[in-house]
């Protein structure tokens, strides 16, 4: 690579004036100028100007086993020699994706032992979309195509996606969402439930919501419910324990499909390989992308559900969906060495007894009780803090999020990758992170929410 050569300023000019970004301004980015990120190992990010970051967003969720590890690189060098490329279109396969596939079965719930590959995590979510309401023509209940999501979900940025979310922005920009596709309440806590109103009363009441929209819609036209385990963009909005078994029972009274989109929670990050097992519940498809490689390709898999699959095997029929990418040899070699690292490593387990546990600890107790936060909660490796200007009646700041990003920019100034989303603060680190690295990032947040009080409070 030869961008040694450049300047931060010759390169930022060069972004400028021919790289649009994803979910940005360009006004403003324009204005400021893209921080540029060069190399990264372990835990750490390195800017071009040599600062060393602590990445606690691993990514963007998805770098569970950190950065630097030769085996994925290795993994993806010898496929690329022997088949770089090809499709499985047409009657072909190739070793590769099939071993995966099976790998990927042998770690998901029981009942889920089908794979449909694509690249990112909203193909798959399209996929899925797609995929139930074909299973329900099947059946011979073409109308029974209704989708319930929830507000403030994020399930991609493709129109699908766009419209299986309930990103009030994201939608006030789609002209035109998929049809029959509704969105209730989200189990969020922390602005939803009433005073007074106990975790698991709240849990109860959000599920009814989906009961509600069931009714409403008529039974026989709705086709599935859709949902983040933990909604992850939208806030780490973590649901109280009574909400996925209600919503599992409520699916299963109605004989609507249950589709979990496990693009940050998969593999590993809820301190289980899947949040449905730590929820106890047992979904029809599960999407999962990002942390299948830990970023380091492009790959994501659609698990689908026996019912599901059995449906499509026995009566046969084209499904007329694909794409040229779904299950890429190179990204398929590099998610078996992914997958590899973090069995053998035991991060998983690590995750849920013991980093985990730890994290939720460390948080609160570093900054539960600072004049700025209205909470603290995490669960595995993801955590979020509520930014409030009141503790007591958890009054928000105006400026629609603005004093979660000014936090946010102290934390990278601190040497802390975080994110701000509204008035939320988040956290999703590699699942490599030790006690040691913890306490260093809940030091760091600290600071940060302290240089903020100054120009807040
Ligand atoms: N679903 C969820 C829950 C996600 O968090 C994301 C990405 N953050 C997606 C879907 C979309 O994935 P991708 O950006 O790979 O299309």
């Amino acid at each position: 690579m030869t961008y040694q050569n450049f300047s931060l300023e010759q390169l930022q000019a060069i972004d400028s004036a021919h790289h649009l970004h994803p979910f940005t301004d360009h006004k403003d980015l324009r204005g400021a100028g893209a921080r540029m990120i060069t190399r990264a190992e372990g835990p750490f990010i390195y800017d071009l100007e040599g600062n060393q970051i602590l990445d606690g967003m691993a990514g963007l969720w998805c770098v569970n086993i950190g950065y630097g590890r030769e085996e994925l690189a290795k993994a993806a060098y010898e496929q690329m020699k022997e088949l770089p490329y090809y499709n499985s279109f047409f009657r072909c396969s190739s070793p590769t994706p099939v071993l995966l596939a099976q790998k990927i079965a042998e770690l998901a719930p029981k009942g889920l032992s089908q794979v449909f590959y694509g690249s990112s995590g909203s193909e798959a979510n399209d996929t899925a979309l797609r995929l139930v309401r074909q299973f329900w023509a099947l059946e011979g209940k073409p109308e029974k195509n209704r989708i319930i999501s929830r507000r403030s979900a994020y399930h991609g940025s493709t129109i699908a996606g766009t419209s299986l979310g309930g990103m009030a922005g994201m939608h006030g920009q789609l002209h035109g969402a998929v049809p029959n596709i509704v969105h209730v309440m989200p189990p969020y806590a922390f602005e939803e439930a009433k005073p007074g109103e106990s975790d698991d009363a709240f849990g109860l009441r959000a599920a009814k919501a989906v009961e509600d929209a069931i009714l409403e819609a008529g039974v026989d036209n709705v086709a599935a419910f859709i949902g983040e385990p933990v909604m992850g963009a939208g806030g780490v909005k973590i649901p109280p324990a009574t909400y996925w078994p209600e919503i599992e029972r409520i699916c299963r009274k109605y004989d609507v499909l249950l589709m979990l989109d496990e693009v940050i929670t998969g593999y590993g990050r809820t301190g289980n390989w899947f949040a449905a097992e730590t929820y106890g519940i047992t979904p029809d498809t599960i999407t999962t992308a990002k942390a299948l490689t830990s970023g380091y390709q492009p790959l994501s898999a659609l698990l689908v559900g026996d019912r599901v699959a059995d449906t499509m095997v026995q009566k046969g029929g084209e499904f007329y969906h694909g794409y040229t990418y779904s299950g890429h040899p190179v990204a398929c070699a590099v998610a078996l060495a992914n997958l590899n690292i973090i069995e053998k490593e035991g991060l998983v387990e690590r995750v849920r007894e013991d980093t985990g546990p730890y994290l939720n600890k460390a948080l609160a107790e570093a900054v539960g009780d600072h004049p700025l936060v209205g909470e603290t909660r995490s669960i595995g490796m993801m955590a979020a803090i509520e930014i409030v200007k009141d503790r007591n009646t958890r009054e928000r700041f105006p400026g629609d999020g603005s004093a979660a990003v000014l936090i946010r920019d102290h934390a990278i100034a601190n040497g802390l990758m975080m994110r701000a989303t509204g008035d939320t603060m988040i956290l999703s680190p590699p699942l490599i992170w030790t006690r040691e690295t913890i306490d260093t990032a809940c030091e760091r947040i600290k600071s940060a929410l302290d240089a903020a009080a100054k120009t807040l409070i």
